[in-house]
C-alpha cells in the first residue's frame, strides 16, 4: 500500500527579498500561530523547523516568555529541531564553517532534545559539497536531503555509469570522494510539492491525482514525500482536515502527518537495491548551465573578501593563538568564540554569503563581519601578549639600543614573504610626563632616529626595506589597573620572512644602530620590464601582460594578466553577457609601467591600464527589468557613453619564490559589469583543481552536451590550479571566489568585480549597492610550480591568507623558546584546518584532511606523540593506533 508521508515545514531563509527583522517579525507570526494550531488542534503532529536550531533562538529574543511552552513542544516532539545551527551555504563557506555549523548545530539540537531530526538537511543550498557524505557520517547522520545538483531522470529513462549526476528516482546512493556513502533524498518537485492542500474533495482530488503522479515518477518505494510548505509559508491551518479528506478520497492509499524521522525510517526498509549511485559535488553540471547558481560566487565581492578575513581570523589566528595561551595557564576563551562563531554563521545562509539580497541585508552583514572579528582580535590580542611574555627573548643579547620582537605565522600552513612591521620602540606616559600630549609628541617628532637594523635569533642582522617613522598615540588595558595612555615612537619596515612552519613564532631584534649589512648590487628588476629571481624569468610588455619563464622545468608562459570587462544584463544570481557584445580587453593598449621598488630581496612594479568603459547597460535594462523580463530574453545592449577605468595593478616578488603576488585597485564608477583577469596556463589538459570544502576537487574543464551558458562559472576558495605531468599555475586569491577554466584548459579567468542592479529571481528588486561602487581592492597571486611541488604551490595559497602577526617585546626569561612550531605536520599533501580546544574538554583538537587520493602517513611534531581519534562532533573514538589517512580522509585528532 502507498503511503504519503506529509511533512510540514516552512524554508526559513532569515534574510532576503526584505531586510533581516522584517523576516524576523513573520518568523514570530510562524510559531504563534504554530503554538496556537499545537493547542486547538491535537491531532495535528508536528511541523520541522527547517534543519537549523537558530530559529528557535530568533523567536526566543522576542518572546522569552515563551521558552517553556516551546520547550514542551520539543519534548513532545511536535517541534522537530535539528541538526544544523543554520542553513548555511556549502561553497562559500569555509571548511571549519561547515563543520562548525554540525558541531554547534549538534550541541544546539542536543540541548532541546537527544531526539533531534538525524537529517543532513540542504534544501536550497546552492549545489552540495563532495565531502557531505563523510561528513554526515562523522556526525551519527547516514541521510542527506538536497534539492539541487542532480538530474533526477524518472523511472525508465537510462542513466549511465559515467552519468554521475542523474539519478532514475529521487532516492540514490551519494558517494564521497573518500568513498563514504549517504543515502541520497532529491526534493526532485521541490520542498514546497505539499503545499496548500485542499480541504474541499473536488479540488484535493485534481491536486492529489496530479501531485501524486509527479512523486511517483521518480519514488523508487511506496512511501511518497510531500512537503507540506515553502519559502517563509505560513502553517496550514486546516491539514488534519485536507489529510481526512485525502484518505477518504483514496481508500488505497494512507495519508499521513509524517516527520523525516519516521520518513527516512519507514523509506528504508523499502529501499530497491538498483538505487544509482551519485558521486562527489553535485554542481547541476548535467543542466542547461542557467541555473547553477555559480555566479552567486561573484555578486557582492565585498561580502566574500571580508568573510575569508573574518573566518580565518577565528580558525587560523584566534583559535590557535587561543590554544597557545591556555598551555600557559590563560583560560580558553570557549563561549566568546563560540559567539563569534555564530555571528559569523549569520552570515552563511545562501540568501546572505551568496550575496543575493536586497542592499539591507548585505549592510547588516557587514555589521556582523565586524563583530566576529572584534571579537576575534580580542581574543587574538589577549593571548599574544600571554604567550609575549612566556618567550624567552633574553637569548637575542640585551643591549640598551634595542628593542626584541616577535613574528607569529598563526596559519596551519608554513608561510614566507614580505611582510611589513611597526615596531613601538619608545614610549612616554601620559601620565608619567611633565608636558603635554602634544608637547610631547612635537619632542618625539623632531627627535627621531634614522637609522635601524634588525638581527635574527642567531645574532644575523637581516635587511630591512622601505623604513620609515612616526610618532601616534595608543594604549594598554592593565588587568588591575586603570588604562595607561601613551605617545609613543614606531618604526615600520619591509621585511621578507624565509619560511615559517605552521603554527609557529620567531623573535627578532631591532637595533637603533646603523646597518652593517653591504649593500648588494644586485637587484630583481634588471630594468623596469626585465625581471629575475631565482625561480623565474619575467618580460613585462609593452601592455602590461607578463612573459614568465619557469627556470625549474624550462616553460614559457605568455600574455599573463589581460583585464576583460564584459556588459551584464543579469541579475545577482546569473552573469549574462549582452548579444553580440564586443568586450573591451588590455591586450596590445599600452600600460604604463613604473618601478617601485627594486633591490636585492624584492620588487614591486605597478602597471596600470586605461580602459574606455561604457557607463552602463542602456535604458532598455531598465525596462526589462522593471517588467521582469527574464536574463535569457533580455535584448539590453551597452550604453554609447563611456568613461574611463583605471585598473592599477602592483606586482611584487621576493628572490626566492615562484609566486607573483598581485593587488590591483580600481575605483569602480560603471554599472551592469564584469570585469575578469586572464591568466594564461600554456597547458592543454581536461581538467583542473580547485579547493573545495576539506576537498582538492577535480573538475571536468568541458561542459555536458546539455550546457547552453556561453560561460561556465565555478566557485573556490583558496586556489584554482591546472597542471600536466610537466608543472603548472595556481592561482590563488583573497575573497575572490569565482572563476573560469576554459575548455582546453589554456586559460583560467578569475572574476574581480560583478556590478549588478537588481537581486532577480521571483520579483524585481532594485539592488543599487550590488553595483559596487567606488574603489575596489582585490588580491591574488600567479605561482608556477613543477610536478613534484604541487601541494607545496597549494600551502602557499592557503597560506596568502593568513598574514603574519608582530608582537612588541621586552627583555626576559621565559619558559617558551625563542623559535618554535606548536604543532607541525610532516606531509604536504596533509592539510590543518582546525587547532582549538575541545567544546567538553580541556584537550587540544587537531582537525585536518587527505588533499589526495592516495594514502598517506604523517607525523606530528611540537605535541603529543601519543592522540586519540575524534570526529567532528569531537567524540572520543579511542586511542590513535596508526598515524594515516586514506584518500581524501577528513581527520580530528584530541592531541
Ligand atoms: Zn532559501
Amino acid at each position: 500500500m502507498k503511503k504519503v508521508h506529509i511533512i510540514s515545514h516552512s524554508h526559513w531563509d532569515r534574510e532576503w527579498y526584505m531586510d533581516y527583522e522584517q523576516h524576523h517579525m513573520l518568523l514570530i507570526e510562524l510559531i504563534d500561530d504554530l503554538i496556537q494550531l499545537f493547542k486547538d488542534d491535537p491531532e495535528y503532529k508536528s511541523f520541522h523547523l527547517d534543519g537549523q536550531t537558530i530559529i528557535l533562538d530568533d523567536y526566543l529574543q522576542v518572546r522569552p516568555e515563551n521558552t517553556e511552552i516551546i520547550k514542551k513542544l520539543v519534548r513532545q516532539g511536535k517541534l522537530k529541531v535539528g541538526p544544523f545551527y543554520i542553513l548555511q551555504d556549502d561553497f562559500l563557506t569555509t571548511s571549519e564553517s561547515n563543520a562548525r555549523n554540525m558541531l554547534l548545530g549538534e550541541i544546539d539540537s542536543k540541548k532541546w532534545t537527544e531526539d533531534y531530526v538525524k537529517l543532513g538537511y540542504f534544501p536550497d543550498t546552492f549545489g552540495n559539497m563532495g565531502q557531505t557524505p563523510q561528513m554526515m557520517k562523522q556526525i551519527g547522520i547516514d541521510t542527506a536531503a538536497f534539492g539541487r545538483g542532480v538530474k533526477p531522470t524518472g523511472f525508465g529513462n537510462q542513466v549511465f555509469d559515467n552519468d554521475k549526476y542523474s539519478s532514475n528516482f529521487s532516492e540514490m546512493h551519494w558517494e564521497g570522494p573518500d568513498k563514504s556513502k549517504v543515502l541520497g533524498v532529491l526534493f526532485a518537485n521541490w520542498y514546497s510539492n505539499g503545499k496548500e492542500i485542499p480541504v474541499d474533495k473536488n479540488e484535493a482530488k485534481i491536486y492529489w491525482d496530479k501531485k501524486i503522479n509527479d512523486v511517483d515518477k521518480y519514488a523508487s518505494t511506496n512511501q511518497l514525500l510531500f512537503l507540506n510548505g515553502s519559502d517563509h509559508q505560513p502553517v496550514q491551518k486546516d491539514l488534519t482536515l485536507a489529510i481526512k479528506v485525502a484518505n477518504e478520497l483514496y481508500p488505497d492509499i494512507e495519508f499521513v502527518h509524517s516527520d523525516f524521522n519516521t520518513y527516512i525510517k519507514e523509506l528504508k526498509s523499502k529501499l530497491p537495491d538498483n538505487l544509482n549511485t551519485i558521486t562527489g559535488e553535485l554542481t547541476s553540471q548535467e543542466t542547461d548551465g542557467w541555473t547553477t547558481l555559480a555566479n552567486t560566487a561573484s555578486s557582492r565581492i565585498y561580502l566574500k573578501q571580508e568573510n575569508v578575513k573574518a573566518s580565518k581570523m577565528l580558525e587560523e589566528v584566534a583559535e590557535p593563538l587561543a590554544v597557545f595561551a591556555s598551555e600557559l595557564g590563560l583560560e580558553y576563551p570557549k563561549d566568546q568564540l563560540d559567539y563569534a562563531w555564530k555571528t559569523l554563521m549569520q552570515n552563511h545562509p545562501h540568501d546572505s554569503i551568496c550575496g543575493c539580497s536586497v542592499d539591507e541585508v548585505h549592510q547588516e552583514m557587514m555589521t556582523r563581519f565586524s563583530k566576529s572579528e572584534g571579537v576575534a582580535e580580542y581574543v587574538a590580542n589577549r593571548s599574544i601578549s600571554k604567550l609575549e611574555q612566556s618567550i624567552d627573548t633574553k637569548q637575542l643579547g640585551e643591549d640598551g639600543n634595542s628593542k626584541p620582537f616577535i613574528i607569529f605565522n598563526t596559519g596551519s600552513s608554513p608561510k614566507s614573504g614580505l611582510t611589513e612591521i611597526e615596531v613601538a620602540y619608545d614610549k612616554v606616559l601620559f601620565t608619567q610626563s611633565h608636558q603635554s600630549a602634544p608637547d610631547t609628541f612635537t619632542k618625539l617628532d623632531s627627535n627621531q632616529e634614522n637609522n635601524f637594523s634588525v638581527f635574527d635569533k642567531n645574532g644575523q642582522e637581516i635587511p630591512i626595506f622601505n623604513v620609515s617613522t612616526r610618532v601616534g598615540f595608543s594604549f594598554e588595558l592593565p588587568k588591575n589597573s586603570f588604562r595607561e595612555s601613551y605617545m609613543n615612537k614606531f618604526v615600520k619596515f619591509s621585511i621578507n620572512v624565509k619560511e615559517m612552519k605552521s603554527y609557529s613564532w620567531e623573535t627578532y631584534k631591532l637595533s637603533l644602530n646603523k646597518s652593517k649589512l653591504r649593500k648588494i648590487d644586485h637587484n630583481l628588476a634588471i630594468s623596469k620590464n626585465k625581471i629575475e629571481n631565482d625561480k623565474l624569468k619575467i618580460q613585462i610588455n609593452y601592455d602590461g601582460s607578463l612573459n614568465v619563464l619557469n627556470k625549474a622545468t624550462n616553460e614559457n608562459f605568455e600574455n599573463l594578466l589581460i583585464f576583460e570587462d564584459s556588459g551584464d544584463l543579469g541579475n545577482e544570481y546569473v552573469f549574462r553577457e549582452p548579444l553580440n557584445d564586443k568586450r573591451i580587453s588590455t591586450k596590445n593598449v599600452e600600460a604604463d609601467i613604473t618601478i617601485l621598488e627594486n633591490n636585492s630581496e624584492f620588487v614591486k612594479i605597478k602597471v596600470a591600464h586605461r580602459m574606455n568603459v561604457p557607463v552602463s547597460m542602456n535604458e532598455r535594462l531598465s525596462e526589462e527589468q522593471r517588467s521582469h523580463t527574464d536574463y535569457r530574453q533580455r535584448k539590453a545592449g551597452r550604453s554609447k557613453e563611456k568613461k574611463i577605468l583605471i585598473v592599477t595593478s602592483i606586482l611584487s616578488l621576493t628572490k626566492e619564490s615562484s609566486v607573483i603576488d598581485i593587488k590591483t585597485e580600481f575605483n569602480n564608477q560603471m554599472m551592469d559589469h564584469r570585469l575578469q583577469v586572464l591568466i594564461n596556463t600554456n597547458k592543454k589538459v581536461d581538467k583542473h583543481y580547485a579547493d573545495s570544502i576539506y576537498e582538492v576537487v577535480e573538475r571536468q574543464n568541458k561542459v555536458s552536451n546539455k550546457w547552453k551558458n556561453p560561460e561556465n562559472p565555478q566557485h573556490t576558495h583558496a586556489f584554482v590550479n591546472v597542471h600536466d605531468k610537466k608543472g603548472g599555475v595556481t592561482v590563488s586569491n583573497i575573497g575572490l571566489n569565482e572563476y573560469e577554466v576554459t575548455q582546453l584548459g589554456e586559460q583560467i579567468k578569475v572574476t574581480l568585480l560583478r556590478s549588478i542592479g537588481e537581486l532577480g529571481d521571483w520579483g524585481y528588486f532594485p539592488t543599487p549597492d550590488a553595483q559596487c561602487l567606488g574603489i575596489q581592492s582585490v588580491s591574488y597571486a600567479i605561482d608556477f610550480h613543477n610536478n613534484d611541488e604541487f601541494y607545496e604551490s597549494l600551502h602557499r595559497a592557503f597560506s596568502r591568507q593568513i598574514p603574519f602577526r608582530t608582537v612588541i617585546s621586552s627583555y626576559h626569561s621565559g619558559v617558551n623558546p625563542s623559535t618554535k612550531s606548536f604543532v607541525n605536520i610532516n606531509n604536504s599533501r596533509v592539510k590543518i584546518t582546525a587547532l582549538k580546544k575541545s567544546q567538553a574538554s580541556n584537550e587540544n583538537i587537531l582537525r585536518f584532511y587527505n588533499l589526495d587520493s592516495e594514502n598517506q602517513n604523517y607525523e606530528l611534531s611540537g605535541t603529543n606523540k601519543k592522540t586519540t581519534d575524534s570526529n567532528i562532533l569531537e567524540e572520543h573514538l579511542g586511542e590513535t593506533q596508526e598515524m594515516n589517512l586514506t584518500g581524501y580522509e577528513i581527520k580530528t585528532l584530541l592531541i
